[in-house]
């Protein structure tokens, strides 16, 4: 797999806000963020997609959605809420191919799914 923008980031190599990192976790601030807390939050394993996931994966990908909580604590949204995402390939619109977990937060982020039609 090539070398993404990410991992540049989790090995210092490039410069980014760094919220978080330990042995398994790295979250870092988004470059461009959609709202007014924007984190990525990654395994350090550079695996492309969630598609990549296998049962190796799972203490890592569950820590990646604790430690999104516990920055939504220590940035002060947790209470009023946030979303948690991850996109995948090319419906999904994922452009950097290392799993990320985007947390957004700190204001009304609207209806997720507001075109879509549930009927027949
Ligand atoms: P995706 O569409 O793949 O789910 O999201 C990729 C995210 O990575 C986007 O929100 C984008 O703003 C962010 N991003 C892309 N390049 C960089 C970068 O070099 N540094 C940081 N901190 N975020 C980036």
């Amino acid at each position: 797999m090539e070398t993404t923008i990410f991992e540049k980031i989790i090995k210092k190599e490039i410069p980014a806000t760094i919220v978080y990192q330990d042995e398994w976790v790295t979250a870092f601030e988004d470059i461009n963020p959609q709202a007014p807390v924007h984190i990525l939050v990654v395994p350090n394993e550079p695996l492309a997609t969630t598609n990549e996931l296998t049962e190796k994966q799972d203490l890592a990908m569950g820590k990646v959605v604790r430690i999104a909580s516990q920055i939504a604590k220590e940035k002060g949204i947790a209470e009023d809420g946030y979303r948690l995402i991850i996109n995948c390939n090319k419906h999904g619109r994922q452009e950097v191919f290392h799993i990320h977990l985007h947390l957004l937060g700190g204001k009304d982020l609207g209806n997720m799914l507001p075109n879509i039609n549930y009927g027949d």
